[in-house]
């Protein structure tokens, strides 16, 4: 067998090319015995045919000639004998030498022999006509030479029907012949395409099994089965194949193992850095099932991770809020969602909930993050402040009111009068006190509206009716500094659902702020517009404007923007108090500003007697 899939398959090829050579070699063989016997057919029996025909005319002939020399006593008739003898002696030559058929021999001798015997006859019959005279002679020629004749015409006769017998029975066996070799040809032809079908099948099945087994093992490899190996033992290129194939799977295996091994190592790793955050953790799958829980989650939840992995977020955490909160942020489509939840085991603690989805493909993109951030201790801290502010400010305000009555009551001239001196010092204290009572006043608004404290009375309020009333406030202070104070608030405006003092200590403190912050020739515009189902409440001054970065910080507590010339004569207060205000309404509050050129701010009401849930 050879050793390369190359000899293999011309292997095959050699074998069919032999099969087909058998056929030809086959065929040609018949074809030349075929040939030989057609010949033989036509060449040595016709020649034998021919030879004793024309013998037979000779004889003939030479029998006319006498019967002419006899009758007419014409000489020419002798030469015209002599002339056919000789061809009567040429056609017997040519027999003689073309014997081919059994007997044939011996009727030829005979024919050689009747035919001298026929010439020495006519040597006497000419003798006896020269001699006796012809009647003697014709006598001769009737008793000896005419029953010699019919003698040799019989015996050319016979040898003639033998070769013609010879034809036929050649002829016969040439189609016999013909048609063996036919069965012959057909019969070999079939067995060569059959045989040489079924071998060349087998053998390059028997080749290529090797090629089907190493697609199969690829396929398993594929499938991820990596320590599939290949058996081929073929001693061909095909065993080389199969040699680098498992070897290239082996490499392949050991690679995986490796990355595996990376891979596991950075999974341990993430899994004991999550697992090691102090805040409680959690990972839900899309049907709110534990995927997994960080330590802090098990100790401050008291559940355990492995029995708690696959079961129901409520089963550890039964908590309907929370729930809610993760319901509903997943019902967003924000990446992240928060909100502060109060959560209360032996005392009250506070999270800050964070959700986040899960990011990119597979079923990591359909799992949320859950992280609470413990802000307890913040909250605590906020709560001593706010108590800290309540008592400080209520502390304030009695000994404050004391030294305002006092000193108004100095300043009024009821304690006698005061000297020139005498009367700016109290005016300044009186100023000084009556901001001090307004911090403080304003303190104390914070501390009760964060700690829930501050009860609100909602009414249907005339949004115009407000406005009004503020900017009377102001009206002589604008007209003092020069600014102008526009009120756009249409009087048919429908009536929102608020708290008319709290709503109007907000407008009063965005005027009040207005009038702090622009310079003479500057206006104020109060207005108000029905957007949505909501009342939107604006006041737009031409003053100072915020700087950017304090956008999104001037509603917090104590900020004040650095620079402003005012900046001392504020508390940082007010737009906390109106945002918590505005806050407790359900509606929002925000500004638009532009540096120099001026702020507006807008907040929002409820309308009476409308679904306040309503989008805008
Ligand atoms: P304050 O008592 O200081 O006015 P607020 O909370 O009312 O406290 O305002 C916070 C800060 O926002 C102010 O100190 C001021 O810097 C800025 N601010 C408020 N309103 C305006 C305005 N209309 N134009 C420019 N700056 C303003």
């Amino acid at each position: 067998m050879p050793k390369t899939l190359k000899g293999k398959i011309s292997l095959v090829y050699i074998g069919l090319v032999c099969l087909t050579a058998l056929v030809s070699i086959v065929s040609i063989v018949n074809l030349l015995i075929l040939q030989r016997s057609v010949s033989g057919l036509i060449s040595e029996n016709y020649d034998s045919i021919s030879a004793m025909n024309s013998a037979a005319n000779a004889l003939e002939q030479q029998n006319v000639s006498i019967l002419q020399y006899l009758e007419l006593d014409d000489t020419d008739a002798l030469s015209r004998y002599h002339a056919a003898e000789q061809t009567v002696g040429q056609a017997i030559w040519k027999e003689k030498s073309n014997i081919t058929e059994p007997g044939e021999k011996a009727l030829s001798a005979k024919l050689e022999k009747d035919f001298q015997a026929w010439s020495g006859n006519f040597f006497i019959f000419q003798n006896i006509r020269d001699t006796k005279g012809a009647a003697e002679s014709a006598a001769y020629y009737q008793n000896e030479l005419q029953p010699l004749s019919a003698e040799i015409q019989q015996t050319i006769s016979r040898i003639v029907t033998i070769n013609q017998n010879a034809m036929l029975q050649k002829k016969s066996a040439t189609a016999a012949h013909t048609r063996d070799s036919l069965v012959l040809v057909v019969i070999l032809s079939v067995l060569t395409i059959s045989g040489g079908f079924i071998l060349s099948r087998w053998l390059l099945g028997r080749f290529l099994s090797p090629l089907q087994l190493l697609t199969a093992t690829i396929r398993k490899v594929r499938a991820g089965e990596l320590n599939a190996q290949v058996d081929i033992r073929t001693g061909d290129e095909m065993e080389s194949l199969a040699h680098e194939f498992n070897g290239m799977v082996g490499r392949l295996s050991a690679f995986e193992e490796s990355t595996m091994g990376t891979l596991m190592e950075e999974k341990n790793r993430s899994v004991s850095i999550v697992k090691s955050i102090p805040d409680p953790l959690l990972v839900l799958d899309r049907d709110f099932k534990i995927v997994m829980a960080n330590s802090a989650c098990e100790l401050f939840f008291g559940f355990n991770e492995t029995t708690m992995q696959g079961r129901h977020f409520l089963e550890a955490i039964r908590d309907g809020d929370l729930f809610d909160f993760i319901l509903q942020s997943l019902a967003t489509k924000d990446a992240v969602n928060q909100k502060v939840w109060a959560f209360t085991r032996e005392k009250e603690y506070y999270f800050n909930l964070v959700l986040t989805h899960g990011q990119g493909e597979g079923p990591a993109a359909q799992e949320c993050v859950l992280l609470m951030q413990n802000v307890t201790s913040f909250k605590e801290l906020e709560l001593t402040k706010t108590n800290f502010f309540a008592t400080v400010s209520h502390e304030f305000k009695t000994p404050l009111t004391s030294i305002l009555m006092g000193a108004s009551m100095l300043e009024g001239g009821h304690l006698g009068m005061l000297s020139k001196e005498q009367k700016k010092l109290v005016d300044t204290i009186v100023e000084d006190g009556e901001r001090l009572s307004g911090f403080v006043n304003e303190l104390l608004e914070v501390s009760r509206l964060e700690s829930g404290k501050a009860i609100y009375t909602f009414e249907p309020c005339s949004i115009s009716a407000i406005a009004e009333e503020s900017i009377r406030q102001f009206t002589e202070t604008a007209l003092r500094e020069n600014v102008t104070l526009i009120n756009d608030v249409e009087e048919d405006l429908p009536l929102t659902l608020a708290d008319y003092e709290r709503i109007t200590w907000v407008l009063n403190n965005l005027i009040n702020n207005a009038l702090k912050y622009t310079k003479s020739g500057d206006f104020i515009t109060v207005d108000a517009k029905v957007k949505g189902n909501r009342m939107e409440v604006s006041v737009k001054d031409t003053g100072d404007g915020i700087p950017p970065e304090y956008i999104d910080r001037i509603f917090d507590k104590f900020v004040q923007v650095k620079g402003h010339e005012i900046e001392s004569r504020g508390t940082g207060l007010g737009l906390a108090v109106a945002k918590e205000i505005v806050t407790a309404h359900q509606g929002d509050i925000r500004v638009e500003s532009e540096l120099d050129a001026g702020s507006t701010f807008y907040f929002t009401l409820p309308l009476a007697g409308r679904n306040t849930g309503e989008a805008n």
